[in-house]
């Protein structure tokens, strides 16, 4: 490990009282009964375990979370975490392992937990409203499992065509809210039903819609307080304010990053990798949030995830 890092990166103790702070603000919150600053530190146990004066069970500050059960040291999480916060394109597996003194393999654990870590918890608040420009595009990485080497497929008004790109290639939709938050999805079908569920369910109405000529958004964009449209076919690269800069601007990011340091993912597993770039772009300093914070905002998240990381499927190596 590089030296001179915060005592949290390489001190166990350092990381748990940092993720202490962090988590419980106003003193331990008990995960069994829910009761706030009614614990005392159980001395000479395992470490960092309080006992609940209201309920008389043990805790510690990992209960709940994805780094519960790990073997891993909760230093080494606080690292990986600033680590995949803090790099704009993310960081391999191969490269976190070599920087943790971890295998592959737990680097490739501990990021897709992180990963869970970044995604928004509960249900979505709106993106936009009045006032305010909610980009919309979409995109295509790679090939969908499966599809790759595929025969000739017949294709209703083509006849049969090799490798048809509309069904080998992943889709993905993403919304981003100019000067604020960006959100992706992957969608099984870019059509004019998805982006109107995409965009009902998380783009405030009353919010200006862009996007590019593409005939499935005027539908939906009728909905909204206005809906300009970018005509990239003539080189019309934004009139004045109307453009779909800043999401592909975004995706951008994320190409780079899926193809240079990702480099190969899963189709079960993209999700995650959009959280990821997701909650960096969302998390940015432009809206100044700097890589400490950034890190602090992830490690917050870690709480109440537990069960979706454990119905990850984690043989299966991205
Ligand atoms: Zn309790």
């Amino acid at each position: 490990m590089p030296k001179n890092l915060p005592a949290r990166f390489t001190d166990e103790n350092a990381a748990r009282t940092h993720l202490e702070r962090l988590q419980w603000p106003d003193g331990p919150i008990c995960p069994h009964c829910g009761t706030v600053d009614e614990a005392s530190r159980i001395k000479g146990g395992r470490r960092g375990l309080w006992f609940c004066n209201a309920c008389r069970q043990q805790f510690s500050v990992t209960v709940g979370t994805v780094f519960e059960r790990s073997h891993v040291p909760l230093n080494l999480w606080l690292y990986a975490t600033h680590l995949l916060c803090s790099s704009k394109k993310g960081i391999s597996s191969h490269q976190l392992g070599r920087m943790l003194g971890v295998t592959y393999k737990t680097a490739w654990f501990m990021s897709h937990r992180i990963r869970e870590a970044m995604k928004p918890a509960g249900k979505p608040t709106p993106m936009g409203g009045e006032g305010k420009v909610i980009e919309a595009d979409e995109t295509y990485l790679g090939k969908r499992d499966g599809k790759k080497g595929e025969p000739d497929t017949f294709v209703s008004g083509f006849g049969w065509v090799s490798h048809p790109k509309i069904d080998t290639q992943r889709k993905i939709v993403a919304l981003v809210e100019r000067g604020g938050i960006a959100r992706s999805f992957m969608v099984a079908n870019v059509d004019k039903a998805t982006v109107r569920r995409v965009l009902f369910t998380n783009a405030d109405r009353k919010s200006t819609l862009m996007t590019d000529e593409a005939g499935i958004y005027p539908a939906t964009g009728a909905h909204y307080a206005a809906h300009h449209t970018v005509n990239h076919s003539e080189y019309e690269y934004g009139r004045g304010p109307v453009s779909t800069n800043t999401v592909e601007g975004y995706f951008s990011i994320f190409k780079r990053g899926m193809k240079g340091i990702y480099q190969h993912c899963s189709e079960a597993h993209l999700p995650r990798y959009l959280a990821e770039f997701d909650f960096r772009y969302s998390n940015r300093i432009a809206l100044e949030v700097d890589d400490t914070l950034r890190a602090e905002i992830a490690l917050k998240g870690i709480v109440g995830k537990r069960l979706t990381y454990r119905r990850i499927d984690e043989a299966a190596h991205a």
